[in-house]
């Protein structure tokens, strides 16, 4: 593999992080959550890559393109096997295809709130 393909691919790499199980009190009730701390030498970028919407926030499942019914055909290109098998409607609805949950900016933004600095959406 040279190097430029190398490159190319490098979305395919999984954020390193620790899950760590928070507790929290609404309203009375216990609630039971997983934090995922990212950890390791790429911790910024793989930061950003969540809150760009090319990390699943729920299953740290890296993807090629935030998913939409625009970027379908990369993830159909990636030749990845997900066990879905509707995956293909999941991404075109901005989906996980792995865990099936929401990827939006607005949902990354609020599961990173207080431990980021609010991320400069342009794209
Ligand atoms: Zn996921």
């Amino acid at each position: 593999m040279s190097r430029v393909s190398q490159a190319d691919e490098r979305w395919r790499r999984k954020p390193q992080y620790v899950a760590e199980e928070c507790y929290s009190y609404y309203r009375g009730k216990k609630t039971r959550a997983i934090r995922f701390n990212i950890v390791g030498p790429h911790q910024e970028e793989d930061a950003e890559r969540i809150l760009k919407g090319l990390v699943c926030s729920n299953c740290m499942e890296p993807f090629p393109a935030k998913p939409g019914p625009d970027t379908l055909q990369l993830f159909i290109d990636a030749n990845i096997f997900y066990p879905q098998p509707n995956w293909h409607d999941l991404v075109r609805r901005s989906r996980c295809p792995l865990c099936g949950d929401e990827v939006s900016y607005e949902y990354a933004n609020l599961l990173f709130e207080g431990t980021l600095p609010t991320p400069n959406w342009e794209d």
